[in-house]
């Protein structure tokens, strides 16, 4: 993986952290990183969480780059999608009462 270009910005729409597949709203500080690998220019965003995770690790586990998600198969990383799963926990509870979605 190349790094082209790594830039914080204020997101206007909301997008998926690459490394947690969390969605952020718009309006989210967030980190956006554009590679290139085998002549294939990507970018992706990263949260604020999984920005300071990666500076934990060690250069050679970040070389490669990773895939969607791949920060959640780090035991010792703390996911900020326990919050939105507690989130969708109670929405379920209230749809079968009350909430007409
Ligand atoms: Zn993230």
């Amino acid at each position: 993986m190349n790094l082209v270009s790594d830039y914080k910005v204020i997101t206007r729409k909301p997008h998926h952290c690459w490394g947690c597949t969390v969605e952020y709203p718009a309006k989210t500080l967030m980190e956006r990183i554009v590679s290139t690998e085998g002549g294939i220019i990507s970018s992706a965003y990263w949260c604020k969480t999984c920005m300071e995770f990666m500076e934990t690790l060690e250069a050679f586990e970040r070389e490669d780059g990773f895939e969607y998600g791949g920060l959640l198969n780090y035991d010792n990383y703390i996911s900020p999608l326990s919050l939105p799963k507690i989130n969708r926990a109670n929405l379920e509870i209230k749809k079968d009462g009350v909430f007409d979605d």
